[in-house]
């Protein structure tokens, strides 16, 4: 006799709460477990697993799913799916708040209750697969947009190529390999909603885990074949006579190659060309000094005197692991990040939280809810200004004083015997004028450590011994390590493109790089930017779902063009203008519009050329579908293309 299959206690244990919760309503249909003293009430920031319950009801909550699991493992069915408004109170109920009702269907969505990709296309259409067949895409990028573009793509019968200018795919991830490198979004959201990943070994994943994801997911998808890596796109024309974009790219062997297709869609990213800061005797430096993103594991630390300049993202991920090996680490640090606190930054995914994820029906997925929904607008209220505020430039309103407030109570707690120590880390910038960086202590620990020095004089220029301050000293190093960010707004750089009449790109922003919902510009037909300008976010949601919404949109204008056999789409100057003046209005009301705040967010004018300033749910809206009327729409024939696509 076999026995009867029981959940592990320890995922009892473990579980989030009321994801947990949750997925016992899936599993036994019963509404009325969503009790009122059952509902979570959680901190404003760090863990939040046990919903902040009594410990009675916790185990009430344990109790009735281990019943509900046991049944199901032993071949008990699922009942009936909850109604929508069960959904809706289901969602009200672990979001710990009211959910605004333009949100219902974008969680809907979220959610996948119906256990579909709702974000596929639909092509099956018969006239619209022959139409599909006569497309051919050029995409330029094999990070985590440009693969998802190959996978939307090939749903839709579309053929395409990748270009891709490095050996491999994964991007960023595949780029960036400096010590500690890590995502700091929690994995179970930065992931494909349609790619849910059980077996994450950390909330916080490292760079090679990343990289095996979407590697992974390169295998599953067959999308090797459509990719030619190695292959650098330096220059794009669109043929207006033809209405093809002509690409061309270097090779691996120096050589130069040429494609071409009806569309071309940019997946760059923002943050893959490095910035090397303008400091006087750069050139100088006696030693090997090296970028973040262009790590030189054959520069050996250990008992080596170091200096790192910058403490954005990456320094303060690379720092605490390389000081415990250096002789030395002085840490130049010209504005400190704000810290948000993340204590389980670092933690392994419990066993029984993998188990959880891999067999109970919708536990992930009410996982991720929660994440997404704590993540997603939860803190923009709260980093908005508040027109007339007069509280002074740490802060841009009562609410972001307040976070204020706590945000450098959390510093002080870590060096309560060195207020020094403590000035230093308070940034006199408002929280979310930047990049807020997620913190389980290691940072100050780091630099707390009797061989690491914080300094925070100016940098006067560098010497072939080291960097020397606006005060004199000289801060000896044999290794220099730029921690300095990344030509983010530079858009596209260093790549030409050349649309109506031969105009280039970068010289019809003249430095000021915009777009129509951060992805059509006019003069640029059937060209398509993924996270392109004003597409980026601070505080709210994961860049992976912007992702999803612009490559929904840019198969949505494929289909538009495969649907009518129209040669071209190019967004209307007024669309466009009208848009950038919103999302101008609306970046000068949010703390990174701030006119104190200087970061990668503001463009050389000055002007927020990265960010979303509006909350998820409308860019989630904007996309769904374009609307005929933003484009003209150029009614000649398509073309035909000189080779023939390949099959997808
Ligand atoms: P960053 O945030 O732009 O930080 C650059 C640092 O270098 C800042 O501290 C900056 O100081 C400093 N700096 C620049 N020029 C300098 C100069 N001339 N003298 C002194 N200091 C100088 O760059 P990053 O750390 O590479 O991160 C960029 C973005 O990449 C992040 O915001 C994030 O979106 C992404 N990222 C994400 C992760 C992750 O998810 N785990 C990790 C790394 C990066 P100022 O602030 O004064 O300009």
């Amino acid at each position: 006799m076999t026995q009867p299959k029981s959940v592990p206690e320890e995922a009892l244990a473990a579980a989030h709460l009321p994801a947990l919760l949750m997925a016992t309503v899936h599993l036994t249909g019963d509404a009325g477990l969503l009790a009122e003293d059952a509902r979570p009430v959680y901190p404003l920031m760090g863990d939040a697993s046990d919903g902040g319950l009594s410990a009675e009801v916790q185990q009430r909550i344990r109790d009735r799913a281990r019943l509900a699991i046991n049944a199901y493992l032993n071949g008990a069915g699922l009942p009936n799916p909850p109604s929508e408004a069960t959904v809706r109170r289901m969602m009200t109920f672990i979001a710990g708040a009211e959910i605004p009702d333009p949100y219902v269907p974008f969680l809907l969505e979220e959610l996948h209750i119906s256990g579909e990709d709702p974000r596929a296309p639909d092509w099956s259409e018969p006239t619209l697969q022959a139409a599909a067949r006569r497309l051919h895409v050029i995409v330029i990028g094999a990070g985590m947009s440009g693969l998802l573009t190959g996978i939307r793509l090939k749903q839709a019968g579309v053929a395409f190529t990748i270009l891709e200018k490095n050996a491999e795919a994964g991007g960023t991830w595949f780029e960036n390999v400096y010590p500690g490198c890590r995502v700091d979004n929690p994995n179970h959201m930065y992931s494909y909603s349609f790619e849910p990943n059980h077996d994450f070994p950390q909330f916080y994943s490292t760079q090679p885990v990343l990289l095996d994801y979407f590697q992974r997911i390169v295998a599953k998808h067959d999308l090797r074949r459509h990719i030619r890596f190695e292959t650098e796109v330096e220059e794009a024309r669109f043929d207006e006579a033809q209405g093809l974009w002509r690409v061309s790219a270097r090779t691996a062997g120096g050589g130069r190659e040429s494609f071409e297709g009806q569309a071309l869609i940019t997946a760059v990213g923002q943050l893959n060309r490095p910035r090397l800061p303008q400091i006087d005797g750069c050139d100088d430096f006696a030693g090997p000094s090296f970028h973040s993103a262009r790590w030189r594991h054959d520069v050996p630390l250990d008992g080596k005197r170091v200096a790192v300049i910058g403490t954005g993202a990456s320094a303060f991920q690379f720092v605490p692991e390389i000081a415990p090996k250096v002789a030395h680490l002085s840490v130049f640090q010209r504005t400190p990040p704000w810290m948000i606190p993340g204590p389980n930054y670092h933690d392994d995914v419990p066993e029984g939280i993998k188990w959880l994820i891999q067999h109970v029906p919708f536990y992930g997925r009410w996982y991720r809810f929660f994440l997404f929904w704590r993540l997603t607008d939860g803190l923009t209220e709260a980093v908005k200004a508040e027109p007339g505020w007069n509280g002074g430039p740490g802060a841009v309103g009562a609410a972001n004083a307040m976070l204020r407030e706590m945000l450098a109570a959390a510093v002080r707690i870590q060096v309560p015997d060195d207020p020094d120590l403590a000035a230093k880390l308070i940034p006199d910038y408002p929280p979310g004028g930047k990049r807020g960086l997620v913190d389980n202590g290691v940072w100050v620990q780091a630099l707390r450590r009797d061989n690491v020095d914080l300094v925070t004089t100016p940098i006067r220029r560098i010497r072939p011994e080291g960097v020397e301050t606006a005060d004199g000293a000289l801060h000896e190093a044999e290794v220099l390590i730029f921690g300095t960010g990344f030509e983010a707004s530079n858009f596209l750089v260093p790549m030409r493109i050349h649309g109506r009449g031969g105009v280039e790109l970068h010289e019809a922003w003249g430095g000021d790089a915009r777009a129509y919902l951060g992805m059509t510009t006019p003069g640029f037909p059937n060209l398509f930017m993924l996270y392109g300008p004003n597409t980026n976010i601070v505080v709210n949601g994961s860049i992976i779902f912007f992702s999803e919404c612009s490559v929904r949109y840019v198969v949505g204008c494929l289909k538009l063009l495969a649907e009518t056999g129209a040669r071209s789409l190019e967004v209307r100057r007024e669309v466009h203008d009208a848009f950038n003046v919103r999302v101008d209005a609306e970046n000068a009301r949010m703390a990174w519009g701030a006119p104190q705040v200087t970061s990668w967010y503001k463009n050389s004018l000055g002007r927020v050329s990265q960010n979303w300033p509006f909350p998820l749910v409308d860019y989630w809206s904007a996309t769904k579908a374009p609307d005929p009327a933003d484009f003209i729409v150029d009614g000649a024939p398509q073309p035909t293309l000189a080779l023939a696509p390949e099959p997808v």
